[in-house]
């Protein structure tokens, strides 16, 4: 993040005539753009659900407790920092995915030599990149199913017997292009050490807006429902009747993990 904060203030630096920066809302943006913003002295607008016009966006509060609506002066002439909840802002039929190639098609007049910015800042050092294993999996943010495990599955060793196959039953199902589902956790199954951090989901994880979201042994707490609401259909499965995830599923299975999945992943 602070190699492309610096990149991107290069940028700024000779561009006086860009108006908007803008990003999807994801980790990267999350580290990126409050540095970049604390540095350019500019308020950003994160998380954007809805444009009102160029100068007004909702975005969610509060855990995605309230729509708040963020409104610049007419006289604001200057920078916006603004990302974007893309699932959000799906695309139309008419509308295609177009690659662009930044060197050739750039209007910026001319870019940074990306070798001559540092990564180093005044208060860190940069020692070196760690990239993620390959999981075979859709990234959570761009997954079309999440299978999501919660306390309810007990352990390390179940969470991996039940929900790892029933995640890789998609890659059976046509519906969702013959990919394999992406898993996710709670946070409490991440404290627990059966999954590591970059699957959780929700308030202080990751935001996601799959067609599909299944929770098993999940309770719905109000942090986790924060990252999931969005999803388009979500099915719960639990053992107790009345847990709160109820209040944003469209299907609730009510039995105990240990039965209910490998009977789904067989069906699915
Ligand atoms: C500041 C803050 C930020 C947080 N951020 C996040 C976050 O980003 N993401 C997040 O997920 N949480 C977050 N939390 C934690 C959150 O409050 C909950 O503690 C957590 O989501 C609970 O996880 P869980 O549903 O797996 O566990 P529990 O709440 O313990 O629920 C387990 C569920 O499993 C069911 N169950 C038990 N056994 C079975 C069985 N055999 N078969 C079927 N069902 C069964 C139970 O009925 C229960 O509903 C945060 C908390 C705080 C304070």
């Amino acid at each position: 993040p602070e190699l492309v904060t610096n990149y991107l203030k290069a940028i700024l630096k000779n561009e006086k005539d860009i108006t908007n920066v803008i990003f999807n809302t994801q980790t990267l943006s999350k580290a990126i753009f409050p540095r970049l913003s604390a540095q350019l002295n500019i308020q950003p607008t994160n998380d954007i659900v809805k444009i009102v016009d160029e100068n007004s966006f909702i975005k969610p509060m509060f855990a995605g407790n309230i729509l708040s609506k963020v409104e610049y002066s007419p006289s604001h002439s200057g920078l916006k920092i603004l990302t974007f909840r893309t699932g959000n802002f799906p695309l139309s039929e008419s509308e295609q995915v177009t690659e662009i190639n930044l060197n050739e098609q750039s209007n910026i007049a001319s870019l940074p030599d990306s070798a001559s910015i540092s990564a180093d800042t005044p208060f860190n050092k940069f020692v070196k990149v760690e990239l993620p294993q390959d999981t075979g999996r859709p990234d959570l943010s761009q997954a079309k199913v999440i299978v999501t495990g919660g306390r309810g599955l007990k352990t390390k060793e179940n969470f991996e017997k039940l929900i790892t196959p029933l995640a890789d039953s998609f890659a059976n199902v046509a519906k969702y292009n013959n990919t394999k589902a992406s898993i996710g956790a709670t946070r409490a199954v991440v404290d627990l050490g059966f999954v590591n951090n970059s699957l959780q989901i929700g308030q202080t994880g990751k935001i996601v807006q799959p067609e599909l979201y299944v929770a098993c042994g999940v309770s719905g707490a109000i942090q986790h429902l924060a990252g999931m609401k969005g999803s388009k259909v979500v099915v719960g499965i639990n053992k107790e009747e009345g847990q709160p995830l109820e209040q944003v599923s469209d299907y609730t299975l009510i039995g105990d993990v240990d039965t209910v999945l490998p009977e789904l992943t067989a069906k699915v």
